[in-house]
């Protein structure tokens, strides 16, 4: 069983998330995506406007949209079928009790004993991949599992921007590149958008929209 851990901030899910997701489980055949929202991320200066419960929530609900929907279709490759039933979401990188940060080398530890007989991957967009030398320990990272590194607008992946993480041959054989995702849109962005008002139509999935209309998110305290 091939399965895939995509960690993030989700704050909130939005399309290109998805179209990671989808791209990646076409090109390498991954049984299981485990949409995994974070509690506290360490390396983040801000912290998530929505609660962990709220992100979470949004999560679900997109991967429960069904692609009948004309507006849903506009978030996923032409092929995709939705929902998709190799996406989960997952709580593996839920707030510590302790309320300390999540580090993902920790839920790659978790994650192993969960499904000790698969083989394992992360999901990255380059951006973050790009930053794992300030990750904590980035060498265990790439042994415990493989690496699934996907393009994204403005962070040009590269060998010459890979030789920046100094990998080794073995640890670069870990390393896969997807470079046929261009997905101009970040979380950042929609939350200033969603703060005057915008229900940023073909980004954030139509149930997605109306929860947070719903619950009153991102808008101005
Ligand atoms: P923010 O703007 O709040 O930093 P974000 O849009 O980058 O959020 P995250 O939840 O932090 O979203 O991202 C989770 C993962 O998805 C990261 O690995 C990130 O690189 C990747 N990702 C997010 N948006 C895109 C995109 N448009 N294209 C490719 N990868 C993306």
């Amino acid at each position: 069983m091939r399965v895939a851990f995509f960690g993030g901030t989700f704050d909130p899910i939005h399309r290109g998330h998805l179209r990671l997701a989808a791209a990646a489980a076409d090109a390498f055949d991954l049984d299981r995506v485990l949409f995994a929202p974070v509690g506290l991320q360490p390396l983040k200066a801000e912290h998530a406007i929505a609660s962990f419960a709220d992100r979470s929530e949004m999560i679900a609900l997109a991967l429960a949209s069904g692609s009948h929907n004309s507006s849903a279709r506009e978030h996923l490759p032409p092929t995709a079928n939705f929902p998709d039933s190799r996406f989960a979401m997952s709580t593996l990188d839920a707030p510590r009790p302790n309320g300390s940060p999540n580090f993902t080398i920790d839920t790659l530890g978790a994650l192993v004993l969960e499904y000790p007989a698969a083989q394992l991957f992360v999901l990255s967009g380059a951006d973050s991949f790009l930053d794992l030398r300030r990750w904590r320990s980035p060498n265990q990272l790439l042994a415990l599992a493989e690496w699934i590194v996907v393009s994204r607008p403005e962070f040009p992946l590269t060998e010459p921007q890979l030789a920046a993480l100094a990998l080794t041959p073995t640890q670069r054989d870990r390393v896969h590149l997807l470079t046929t995702v261009h997905e101009d849109v970040s979380a950042t962005d929609l939350r200033r958008r969603l703060r005057t008002g915008d229900p940023c139509p073909g980004l954030l999935f139509p149930a997605v929209s109306t929860y947070i209309q719903t619950h009153n998110l991102y808008r101005s305290p």
